[in-house]
């Protein structure tokens, strides 16, 4: 039996991480020959048809001329269909249900940090201040999710577990067990006016960039909070830092930025209403995420089918 061509391996990553990487998918995959890009011989070059990335170059894509797809170690994969506009090689990202949990999770963790008061106590406590404020109780509390995709519909799932009221918002109309779904611009208006906390999880791609700009933010509910677990630039940062400043708005939990790492002279840094987070709210698990890109390749290599993918034309 012939060995299958090689896969390659390119990512940005320092080198320490990116040899993580390896080790974690050659376990996952025993019989594929997976070698960094760097280290690949021009005959490798030539023969390789799959490449595993993270947020790779993408001119060192179309150097590889058998190249046939792509597989991304990253759920969100914008700069790289931004920078491969004619949707050549395609693009699969990463749908793995580890990611997925971890997402659902820190959307329910966020949620109770803004429904049970903490950014108000934690103000209180810098003042010395002993205040017992009004609690709300989840089924009093409606949470809309700007997204309801992979993540999205599994962050909605585990709200209503908790008995919170859940409103979505997607771009084709929906259905989800106890969600409110709802598409198009008047259903963004409507969740924007019901939610007392707006949770974004929507990819970024033409269709969504500024989204979350002056004109919708001011038709959130006053007093509203945001969490933005997506991408930067689909909040528009100058409009959201008016609604919070004038007190529209009463919070925002950030863990995705216009520039990342956040510069050290951004003004959500100081804000008293800003909670920033390292772009932490679900990282790529390693081994989880090298099981999912191996049962691809095995499917691959099975039925010469590559895996479901990005569609350029809608961006996501
Ligand atoms: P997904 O499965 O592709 O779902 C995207 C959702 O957004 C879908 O419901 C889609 O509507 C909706 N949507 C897209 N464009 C829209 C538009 N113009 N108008 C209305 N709705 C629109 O994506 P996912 O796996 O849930 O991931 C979402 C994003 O989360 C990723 O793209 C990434 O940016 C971000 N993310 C962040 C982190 C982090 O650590 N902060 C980690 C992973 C991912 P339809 O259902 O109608 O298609």
């Amino acid at each position: 039996m012939t060995a299958p061509d090689p896969i390659t391996l390119i990512t940005d990553l320092p080198d320490e991480e990116e040899a993580g990487c390896l080790a974690e998918l050659a376990a996952a995959m025993p019989g594929e020959r997976i070698v960094p890009l760097r280290a690949a011989r021009p005959d490798e070059r030539a023969r390789c048809t799959i490449a595993i990335v993270a947020r790779p170059d993408p001119a060192a894509l179309t150097a590889l001329p058998r190249l046939a797809w792509v597989q991304s170690l990253w759920a969100g994969v914008e700069q790289l269909v931004a920078r491969l506009p004619d949707g050549k090689p395609p693009v699969v990202r990463l749908v793995d249900p580890e990611l997925t949990r971890t997402m659902a999770e820190a959307v329910l963790a966020w949620t109770y940090y803004l429904q049970r008061d903490m950014p108000a106590y934690l103000a209180q406590q810098r003042s010395c201040v002993w205040q017992q404020r009004p609690y709300r109780k989840p089924a009093d509390t409606t949470v809309g999710i700007v997204g309801l995709g992979t993540l999205g519909s599994r962050a909605a799932e585990r709200l209503i577990d908790a008995g919170f009221r859940v409103t979505g918002w997607s771009r084709m109309p929906k259905t989800l067990r106890g969600v409110a779904t709802c598409h198009g611009e008047d259903g963004l208006a409507q969740l924007l006016g019901a939610s007392d906390i707006v949770v974004c999880l929507v990819p970024l791609t033409h269709g969504t960039r500024g989204l979350l700009d002056a004109r919708r933010l001011a038709v959130m509910k006053p007093g509203a909070a945001l969490v933005n677990f997506a991408r930067g630039p689909v909040v528009v940062a100058a409009d959201l830092l008016c609604a919070l400043d004038d007190g529209r708005l009463s919070h925002a939990v950030l863990d995705v930025f216009d520039v990342e790492p956040l510069p050290g002279n951004s003004p959500f840094w100081q804000h008293p209403s800003v909670t920033v987070l390292p772009h932490v709210s679900a990282p790529t698990d390693l081994r989880s995420a090298a099981a999912v890109v191996a049962r691809n390749v095995a499917a691959y290599r099975a039925t010469g089918r590559i895996p479901d993918g990005i569609d350029f034309s809608r961006g996501y």
